[in-house]
C-alpha cells in the first residue's frame, strides 16, 4: 500500500535507502525500516542490519546516522498497516527464524492465515502480527540453496497482492523483487539497479526502468536484471524511459492526486474485497470476528458518517435494509450526537469514517458504546481512534488518499458495507444461497466493470467540458440513486465551488423544480433499478422546464435516448455494483469540470482532509 525501495551496486545502499525514503514520504505512512547486508569484516560471518522506526522516517534516518550501516545491497519500507497495528514490530523488514532472508512488502497476503498456521506446524517461529511475515518463512521452507526458486515456489502459494523485494545473507550479489496486483519497477543505472514500487523513490537516480509485469519476478544482479514467470519461464521486461520531475512522478505521472486516486478505483475496489467472500458468499472480517449468534442479537442498524461517509452511510442503509430486511438508519454523526437516543443493545452501530479521526463520527461512535450498542469502524487507517474505539474494525485496504476530495475510499467504502450487508443478510437468513452466489459473481466482476468506467475518461472529459459553463447543477436520483445525487454534488461542490444540490426524483416536484430553466442542468440517475421508470418520468419533467439533462443509464435501456440532452450509457450490472460504476462516473466528471475551471482540486479551498474538530 505505501513505498518500497531495494538497492543493489557499487555504491554503500543507506544513503540512497534513505533518500528514497524521504522521497516516498510524501504519500503517508505509519512506520518505516531498512536491512542493509553489512560487509563482513574479515572472517567473520555476513550480517544483516536491520533499523526500524514507528514514527516519522526522519527518526529512522536518525538512528541510520547514528549507527550508519555498510554494504552495498539493501531494501527499505514506508508501511501502511492493512494487517496488524503500526507498531515497532510489525514495521518492515520482516525476515525468516534464522535471520537469513529479508523481505519488505506492499500489499495483502489473502491466505496468510493458513500459510501461518501450516509454517507454525512446522516450527516456524512468528515475531510480528503481519501478513507480511508469512512470505520470508515460506521462502525459508523451500530455501536449499537456490533462493530465486525458493522466492518463486514461496510465491505459487501466496494469493493476494504483493510487490516485495528481497535478499539473502547468503548472496550478496542478488536481489529479487515480485509483484502481483502492486505496483514495482527495477530501475537501471550504471553498474546499480534499484528496485521500487513508486518511481518517486529513484527518480533522480535513473530515467530508465523496467516494468513488471502481473506475477513477474526479476532478479536483480551486478550483470542486470532478469525477469521470469513464478514458473520460471523468461520473460522479457518492458523497457520505459520516464522524464518525469519529482512532482510529476509523485502524481505517478497524472496531473492531480485526485486523478491518480481516481485511476486507481479499481484496486481499490479489489482490495476491499480482498480474502474476506467464499465463492457461496461467507463474508469474513478478520478485526470484525462476532459470532453469528451475537451478530443476530443486533436487530437495527446505525450508520454514522460525515460528507462522502455520509453518503456512503446512505448507500448502506439501503442496501442493509433491502438485503436483511432489518432497519437500518443513516445518519449525519454531528445531529446524531445532539438526539435523544432510542436505540439500546440490540443495535449495531457502523461508523464510517476514511480517516478514523473525523471528531463528529467519534462522538457518535462513543455515545453508541455508551448505550450498549456493538459497535464497528469502517476505515482506512489502521488503529485509528475509530478503530481503536470501537469493537471492531472493517478496514478499507485502499493505501493513502492524498486528495483532499474523496474517491477511491468511498468506492472501497460502499463494498465494505455491501460485505456487511450480505454477512447481515445471511446471518438473519434473508438471502438464497443462489442469491448470495449472484452478489459473489457480481461483486468478484467489479473491479473490471470499475476499469471499464475509468477507461472512459476521455469521454467523460467531453461532457464535462460541454457543462462546465453553468453555475448551477440539480443532481437527482432515487433509491440508491439519491445518496449518488447528493455524493456527486458535493464533489462538484468542494472542487469546483460551482452550486450543486442533490434531491431525490420524487422530491423534485415538490420545490427543487421551481429552480430549472435553460442555464440549470441536471444529472439524472436513471440507471436499472426499481424505480428506473419514475426517473424517466422525472427526466421528461425536467426537459418539459428547458433545463439540460444529462442521463446515465444502462445500455439497451432506449427510454431516454431521445428525452435527454446527454446520455452516458453505463454496463447492465446488478444494482449495487451500478451505484459504484455511477460514483466513479460522477467522480471524473466533477474533476473534469474543476480542471476546465482551473481549480486547485487537489487541496480546495476551506476543506481539510481529516476533521479532527467539531
Ligand atoms: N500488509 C502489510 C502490512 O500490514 C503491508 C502493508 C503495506 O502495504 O504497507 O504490514
Amino acid at each position: 500500500m505505501c513505498g518500497i525501495i531495494g538497492y543493489l551496486g557499487d555504491r554503500q545502499a543507506t544513503p540512497i535507502l534513505m533518500e528514497s525514503l524521504k522521497r516516498l514520504e510524501y504519500r503517508g505512512y505509519d512506520s518505516a525500516g531498512v536491512a542493509v547486508l553489512e560487509m563482513p569484516t574479515s572472517g567473520s560471518a555476513r550480517l544483516t542490519s536491520v533499523t526500524k522506526s514507528e514514527a516519522k522516517v526522519d527518526t529512522l534516518i536518525d538512528k541510520l546516522k547514528a549507527n550508519m550501516p555498510s554494504g552495498k545491497l539493501g531494501i527499505g519500507h514506508t508501511r501502511w498497516a492493512t494487517h496488524g497495528k503500526p507498531t515497532y514490530i510489525n514495521a518492515h523488514p520482516h525476515t525468516d527464524c534464522h535471520s537469513r532472508i529479508f523481505v519488505v512488502h506492499n500489499g495483502i497476503i489473502e491466505n496468510f492465515a493458513e500459510l501461518k498456521a501450516e509454517l507454525e506446524a512446522a516450527g516456524h517461529e512468528f515475531t510480528s502480527d503481519t501478513d507480511t511475515e508469512v512470505v520470508p518463512h515460506l521462502i525459508e521452507a523451500n530455501y536449499k540453496g537456490d533462493f530465486l526458486s525458493a522466492v518463486r515456489a514461496a510465491l505459487r502459494r501466496i494469493r493476494g497482492a504483493y510487490a516485495l523485494a528481497m535478499f539473502t545473507t547468503d548472496d550478496p550479489e542478488l536481489l529479487v523483487g515480485a509483484r502481483l496486483n502492486a505496483p514495482l519497477v527495477v530501475g537501471l543505472g550504471e553498474n546499480e539497479y534499484y528496485i521500487a514500487s513508486d518511481i518517486t523513490a529513484i527518480i533522480p537516480y535513473t530515467k530508465r526502468v523496467l516494468v513488471l509485469g502481473e506475477g513477474e519476478v526479476a532478479a536483480v544482479t551486478p550483470l542486470g536484471a532478469e525477469v521470469s514467470t513464478l514458473d520460471g519461464v523468461s520473460v522479457e521486461p518492458k523497457l520505459i524511459h520516464v522524464d518525469w520531475d519529482l512532482s510529476q512522478a509523485q502524481k505517478g505521472g497524472y496531473q492531480h492526486f485526485m486523478l491518480k486516486e481516481i485511476h486507481e478505483s479499481s484496486e481499490a475496489v479489489a482490495n476491499a474485497m480482498r480474502g474476506r467472500l467464499t465463492d457461496d458468499g461467507t463474508v469474513s472480517f478478520r478485526e470484525f470476528d462476532v459470532p453469528d449468534d451475537d451478530l443476530r442479537r443486533h436487530s437495527e442498524v446505525l450508520l454514522l458518517g460525515m460528507g462522502t461517509s455520509l453518503h456512503a452511510a446512505m448507500v448502506g442503509e439501503y442496501v442493509i435494509e433491502d438485503w436483511a430486511g432489518i432497519p437500518a438508519k443513516a445518519m449525519d454523526a454531528s445531529e446524531f450526537r445532539y438526539r435523544r437516543p432510542t436505540f439500546g443493545k440490540d443495535a449495531l452501530a457502523v461508523v464510517i469514517t476514511q480517516s478514523g479521526e473525523t471528531a463528529d463520527t467519534l462522538v457518535g461512535l462513543h455515545q453508541a458504546k455508551e448505550r450498549g450498542a456493538l459497535t464497528v469502524a469502517v476505515t482506512n487507517v489502521v488503529a485509528s481512534s475509530a478503530a481503536r474505539d470501537a469493537d471492531g474494525a472493517i478496514y478499507l485496504h485502499s493505501g493513502p488518499e492524498i486528495g483532499v476530495a474523496s474517491t477511491k475510499t468511498l468506492l472501497a467504502h460502499l463494498v465494505s458495507l455491501y460485505l456487511l450487508g450480505l454477512r447481515l443478510a445471511t446471518v438473519h437468513g434473508r438471502v438464497s444461497l443462489e442469491r448470495r452466489r449472484e452478489l459473489v459473481e457480481s461483486l468478484r466482476a467489479l473491479p473490471d466493470h470499475v476499469q471499464s468506467i475509468v477507461d472512459r475518461e476521455k469521454e467523460i472529459a467531453e461532457i464535462a467540458h460541454k457543462y462546465s459553463r453553468y453555475r448551477n447543477f440539480m443532481y437527482t436520483g432515487r433509491g440508491l440513486g439519491y445518496p449518488l445525487a447528493l455524493e456527486g454534488a458535493i464533489k462538484l461542490k468542494e472542487i469546483s465551488y460551482i452550486h450543486a444540490e442533490g434531491t431525490t426524483g420524487g422530491e423534485l416536484k415538490h420545490g427543487p423544480i421551481a429552480m430549472l430553466d435553460e442555464n440549470f442542468p441536471v444529472i439524472a440517475i436513471c440507471t436499472a433499478s426499481a424505480t428506473k421508470d419514475k426517473m424517466v418520468s422525472n427526466v421528461h419533467e425536467i426537459v418539459a422546464r428547458n433545463a439540460p439533462v444529462l442521463a446515465l443509464v444502462t445500455e439497451g435501456d432506449r427510454s431516454l435516448a431521445k428525452v435527454a440532452t446527454d446520455v452516458f450509457v453505463m454496463p447492465a450490472v446488478e444494482e449495487a455494483a451500478g451505484a459504484i460504476l455511477n460514483t466513479v462516473m460522477l467522480q471524473l466528471f466533477a474533476y473534469h469540470v474543476a480542471v476546465e475551471l482551473g481549480q486547485d482540486v487537489d487541496q480546495p479551498r476551506n476543506l481539510a482532509k481529516s476533521v479532527t474538530v467539531e
